[in-house]
């Protein structure tokens, strides 16, 4: 069976093009990723509040308007899956889409794989990476190593601006090094960053080295202008300096530019390639926004639709009207909570599977022999809400066999400190009073999986 049309990535553009390729009775099918690239939902799911999506007078957080935009494309037939591509053929007609288990031929294809964060290759960094050194504020910002700490960003552009902001909630100062003597940031950011009592900017700075012993203890800085190189004890330090196309699998095949973003034609999104569109951060460097990545969505879902159309190839999939009163989408992750957590010594029982907060971490590390795996998350990091289902999943699995517990280390910060977590999700695995195995950021079902087996 050959798709219609097969959409590859996610975020704002992936998942408008599946809504209104969905609408045309397309059925796409969704390849919405899994790491490679960043996570599923894109950029958004790292982000915070997003003050300019049109529609949101109060803001909407980031995650949340991509679980929402996810769910409408879903309501009108999209196919969701949640894997990477790991390879393309576009040399011959219908084209070859592989993922980590899939096999698909597409007549058309969409690609949305936007653009990944930049890292600076700084001496120390690989070092430090994870211990003290982050690339999403919004993520590790919470965890106890920031608290009331000197921390850094490095950026003048409107993520350094929105996540130096966001620091400040947790951090006693941030420090913003700006390697020229302007932002690049909007001005309504600058003018919050700049009115920012807890926020120094530092103009004309460039990072050199990051140093430190068990974690980072500051970074070399360089003046740009008059060459003086001086030290900036910090306990944090986070990236926010630009991103880079997710172009790798494309490579070869489609016409990139010198950076490898895609070259789509003129004020259109049609690629060198028939039948190939190109939506959203992979194609855009001037723009960069969640609501030129929608737009950028649906005008390639609707050239999908006419290119098919006028090669005869279009086959409708008619589908049920969806319903027109709708609960409001929920994020997966709660429509998969747990039924059975534990939270008060009152029900506390050793045969349990799942369990919430430190109380239970506690009772289970002293007096349960069983294994014990240990999801530390916060409530604003977009990655821990994916974990979520993940884990969930797993955890079924193996229900009565071991124990799941969930702490938010926002709600405790001192559990995160007791076992020195450095980044958020992190999974523990403890047994007999002991930590045999720890895995940072979002692992796939398999390597949980092989973990839990061997410790069982
Ligand atoms: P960006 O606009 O490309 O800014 C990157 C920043 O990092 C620039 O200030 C750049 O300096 C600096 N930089 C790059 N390489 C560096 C290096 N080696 N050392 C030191 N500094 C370096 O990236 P972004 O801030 O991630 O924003 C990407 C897009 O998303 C933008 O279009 C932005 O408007 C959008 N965005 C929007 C919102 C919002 O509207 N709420 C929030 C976040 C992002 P130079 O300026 O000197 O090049």
């Amino acid at each position: 069976m050959v798709e219609n049309l097969v959409i590859i990535g996610s975020g704002p553009a992936g998942y408008t093009a599946a809504i209104y390729a969905g609408r045309a009775n397309l059925k796409p099918l969704v390849f919405e990723g899994f790491q490679a690239g960043g996570i599923p939902g894109g950029q958004l799911m790292t982000t915070t509040e997003v003050e300019n999506f049109p529609g949101f007078p109060e803001g909407i957080q980031g995650p949340e308007l991509m679980h929402r935009t996810r769910a409408q494309a879903e309501r009108w037939g999209a196919e969701i899956i949640t894997e990477d591509v790991v390879s393309v053929d576009l040399s011959k007609r219908p084209f070859a889409i592989k993922s980590e288990t899939l096999e698909v031929q597409a007549h058309s294809i969409i690609i949305a794989t936007g653009a990944t964060a930049k890292r600076l290759n700084l001496p120390g960094e690989e070092e430090f990476w994870n211990k003290g050194i982050s690339a999403c504020a919004i993520c590790d910002g919470t965890i106890p190593l920031f608290r009331n700490a000197e921390l850094a960003i490095i950026g003048g552009g409107d993520t350094a601006a929105e996540e130096a902001v966001y620091l400040t909630k947790y951090g006693s100062r941030v420090h913003m090094l700006v390697r020229r003597d302007q932002m690049r940031a909007s001005k309504a950011m600058q003018d919050r960053v700049l009115r920012h009592s807890k926020i120094k900017v530092h103009w004309n700075t460039a990072p050199l080295a990051v140093y430190g012993d068990e974690v980072i203890k500051g970074v070399k800085i360089q003046n740009t202008q008059s060459g003086e190189v001086s030290e900036l004890p910090i306990r944090g330090l986070f990236y926010a300096v630009g991103h880079t196309p997710n172009t790798s699998l494309f490579k070869g095949q489609i016409a990139l530019d010198e950076v490898g973003y895609i070259i789509t034609a003129g004020k259109s999104v049609e690629t060198n390639i028939e039948g190939v569109f190109a939506a959203g951060d992979v194609q855009d460097h001037e723009y960069r926004q969640a609501v030129t990545a929608a737009g950028t969505g649906c005008m390639a879902a609707l050239l999908a639709e006419r290119w098919l159309s006028a090669q005869g190839l279009l086959k409708e999939e008619h589908q049920a009207a969806p319903q027109t009163e709708q609960a409001p989408a929920k994020p997966p992750a709660e429509k998969t909570q747990p039924q059975t957590s534990v939270l008060a010594p009152a029900n506390f029982s050793l045969d349990d599977t799942f369990f919430e907060g430190g109380y239970a971490l506690r009772k289970l590390y002293h007096e349960s022999s069983k294994l014990i795996m240990v999801k530390y998350t916060a409530p604003q990091c977009g990655p821990c809400h994916m974990l979520k289902p993940i884990l969930h999943t797993v955890s079924s699995e193996f229900e009565g066999k071991f124990h799941a517990v969930d702490i938010d280390i926002e709600a405790e910060p001192e559990m995160a400190e007791a076992t020195g977590v450095t980044g958020t999700p992190t999974v523990m695995f403890f047994k007999h009073k002991e930590m045999v195995e720890r895995l940072v950021g979002v692992k796939s079902k398999k390597d949980y999986q092989a973990i839990i087996l061997k410790h069982l």
